[in-house]
């Protein structure tokens, strides 16, 4: 598959309130397909994903997606947001709707569809990750890994072209972290443009297109699984990888 490229960091720095340097001049691409990004804890991995859709703004530099400057005043942000959504280490889920009406919600509120075709919509994703049966379910119902499959399934129903994923399976117990990956990687095979922080390394060398390495907001490295896992050339990726596994 043809990869292109989509998201563009120009010479990025975020310095948070309390002076923290999270990302330090930092400057990559990010194409369509899937891309991973590893790094050790506190390093910028959530703060680089966090400005691909600008829930941070930059302290300096530019984000650029299809070649638009995200950041520039004109820019349609909630149109964005809907093209580029977000699945978070804690699911982020209503608690008091029900697990349709979760997933209807921005279909209605944000997309302006009919009650019905987002019903249609949301019951054709509950499909997809296989709990049309939890539909009538609260989230307080359901086991961590369903949640989890909730907002994947929830995040598809925008029809967005890019998918976020912050340490979609960190909150996980070892059994329900199967159930998420097996629905990831079914959105990878099915082309799903997918842009991951995680852990889980096997996932990564088996399906990341490309590997980000990053370290103190800066990027160590990139490469194919095969460059990163097989034939790291930097030390801090080499230290990053023998301490995890
Ligand atoms: P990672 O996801 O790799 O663990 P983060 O992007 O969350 O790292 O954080 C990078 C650095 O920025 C850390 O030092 C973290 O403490 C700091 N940081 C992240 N978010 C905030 C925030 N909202 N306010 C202040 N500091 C933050
Ligand atoms: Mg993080």
């Amino acid at each position: 598959m043809m990869k292109n490229k989509l998201f563009e960091l120009k010479n990025v720095t975020k310095v948070f309130k309390n002076s923290i340097i999270a990302i330090d001049d930092l400057s990559i691409e990010i194409n369509s397909g899937v891309t991973v990004i590893i790094g050790p804890s506190g390093s910028g991995k959530s703060t680089v994903l966090r400005l691909l859709n600008l829930l941070e703004k930059p302290t300096s530099g530019q984000v650029l997606y299809n070649n638009e400057d995200i950041t520039s005043k004109d820019f349609n942000l909630s149109n964005h947001r809907m093209k580029v959504t977000m699945v978070f280490q804690n699911f982020n889920l209503f608690p008091h709707l029900t697990v349709l009406e979760n997933l209807n919600i921005a279909q209605i509120d944000v997309l302006k569809k009919t009650r019905i075709d987002a019903i249609n919509t949301s019951m054709q994703y509950l499909d997809r990750v296989g709990l049309t049966d939890k539909a009538y379910s609260y989230p307080n119902q359901l086991s961590g890994g369903q949640k989890q499959r909730i907002a994947i399934a929830r995040a598809l129903c925008m029809n967005p072209d890019v998918i976020l994923f912050d340490e979609p399976t960190s909150a996980l117990d070892p059994e329900m972290i199967k159930e998420v990956l097996l629905v990831m990687r079914e959105l990878a095979n099915d082309g799903m443009t997918m842009i991951i922080v995680t852990h889980e390394m096997n996932f990564a060398k088996s399906f990341a297109d490309e590997i980000l390495v990053i370290d103190e907001g800066r990027l160590v490295e990139r490469g194919s699984s095969n460059d990163i896992f097989n034939n790291p050339k930097n030390e801090r990726t080499k230290r990053f990888l023998d301490n995890i596994t």
